[in-house]
């Protein structure tokens, strides 16, 4: 399996270079340049078997010669055994054709568990057979640099240094990033907002000397390895409910797209997907884009859902590529334009995208309503960024089956979950201690000097 860049000029990899490379260097994301499909008794005999086993059916033809199936199969183990509930990703029916698919059961109740502890997995083997060491520098509004720094916490191969922003993460999160005690992870607290933490970010890699230096590497959602995990779920979910002999669609609250691009590559290897519909909270660049064809920037406003506050969906690009018939040339185009601000996008494109991408809007007001009517009609305490899926989904509902994505646990945004319900969402019994454990975490200025600093002390140390 060989992967491309969707602006078509970059190297061609391997699966494993594609994921310990992130970014391609002409800028684009890296895809498999075909798509494998599973036939229908394949997908059908998916019935009754673990996620562990379906995870290692759908992902293998996607990893070449990168991990023999045995070591496969053992990083899947490994990556989903903290996982608080044995079905990993429970189905939950809500109404009498709506269902959530509970993704937050991971260590840090969020669904980027799913991708980050495999990941972390497939890093240390890659890195432990060839020598190498790398370190993985990431900016975070809160759920990513949790999972990460919860999936790499002690591998010897890597080093994780996060950054978020100072004061603007949930308690939650925060504890999270700041209790574990493995020296190879570290917090730092930045003055400033997470697109100056990103900023930052890109600065580090942009500094070649640095970057060589520290051996960068990249986790956030446009790695590869992380969309690939998040296409498993799609599977388990529709199989239990009669796929691949009965469709299904789903609803996903999305920011960075990557979540709802696990969906289409899902449908294009066979799974049986009508719509797959994209909910944002009122950052709705995508929802616009959908609804008229053209994808311009606008700021960003804070929501009660803030990891889907996004100005740029980066994973929007892969979608893209396939509505541009893998034409690297259109794709580069258009993200040239959205350097000066947007684009429009070519009808044969645009009919290509809505054929399977349906959207949705959620105010803060729907996305608080939803919280109230769940817990009050069907016993359900949503996170606020399930709560915009929610809300979208009951647009889309029809005779196929819905399924939506719950992304978080309540419990990781309280304050928002008890402003509109009323109800405290406590922690699973699993980390109920977190309150207690102490923190570690660095206060760092916005100065890229000093941050390149506190890094290579904390990398030598
Ligand atoms: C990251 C995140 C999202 C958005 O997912 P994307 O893949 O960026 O679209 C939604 N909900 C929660 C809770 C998240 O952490």
């Amino acid at each position: 399996m060989r992967y491309i860049s969707t602006r078509g000029t970059a190297p061609v990899l391997t699966f494993e270079q594609a994921m310990l490379t992130g970014l391609a260097r002409d800028g684009g994301l890296y895809l498999p340049e075909d798509i494998p499909t599973l036939t229908t008794a394949q997908i059908a005999a998916m019935a009754g078997k673990s996620y562990e086993d379906v995870a290692f059916e759908v992902m293998r033809p996607f990893i070449g010669d990168t991990f023999t199936d045995a070591q496969f199969r053992d990083l899947i183990a490994r990556a989903y055994a903290g996982f608080g509930h044995a079905a990993r990703a429970p189905l939950v029916q809500v109404d009498s054709n709506h269902y959530l698919l509970e993704l937050f059961h991971g260590p840090t109740l969020a669904f980027k568990d799913f991708a980050m502890q495999l990941i972390g997995q497939m890093f240390q083997a890659a890195l432990t057979r060839s020598g190498d060491r790398v370190t993985i520098v990431g900016a975070t509004s809160g759920d990513t640099g949790s999972a990460a720094i919860e999936a790499f916490r002690g591998l010897k191969a890597v080093y994780v240094i996060i950054l978020y922003p100072h004061g603007r993460v949930s308690e939650v999160q925060r504890r999270q990033m700041t209790t574990p005690v493995e020296s190879n992870v570290h917090a730092l607290a930045v003055d400033g907002d997470f697109e100056d933490c990103q900023a930052l970010v890109k600065d580090m890699f942009n500094d070649f000397a640095f970057r060589d230096d520290v051996r960068l590497a990249g986790v956030n959602s446009i790695n590869w390895g992380r969309v690939l995990a998040q296409v498993v779920y799609y599977f388990t979910a529709a199989v239990s409910l009669g796929a691949p002999h009965r469709p299904v669609s789903f609803t996903v609250p999305t920011g960075n797209f990557g979540d709802v691009f696990a969906g289409f590559i899902a449908k294009q290897m066979g799974l049986p997907i009508v719509d797959l519909v994209v909910a944002t909270n009122r950052n709705d660049i995508l929802h616009r884009t959908l609804l008229t064809g053209a994808y311009t920037k606008e700021g960003v406003t804070p929501t009660i859902s803030p990891s889907m506050d996004i100005q740029v969906s980066s994973n929007f690009e892969r979608a893209l590529f396939y509505a541009y018939g893998q034409d690297g040339a259109a794709v580069a185009g258009q993200m040239e334009d959205l350097k000066s601000g947007g684009f429009t996008i070519s009808q044969g494109a645009y009919e290509m995208l809505t054929a399977t991408f349906k959207s949705g809007r959620a105010s803060e007001e729907d996305t608080s309503a939803a919280i109230k009517a769940y817990n009050a009609r069907h016993g359900e305490l949503l996170c606020p960024h399930t709560a915009v899926g929610a809300h979208v989904a009951e647009k889309h509902l029809g005779t196929v089956p819905m399924i939506t994505l719950a992304t978080a646990h309540p419990a990781k945004f309280p304050d928002a979950v008890k402003a509109a319900s009323g109800i405290a969402a406590p922690l699973p019994a699993r980390m109920a201690d977190l309150y207690d454990r102490p923190e570690r975490v660095t206060r760092v200025s916005g100065d890229l000097a000093a941050v390149q600093n506190v890094i290579k002390e904390r990398i030598t140390a």
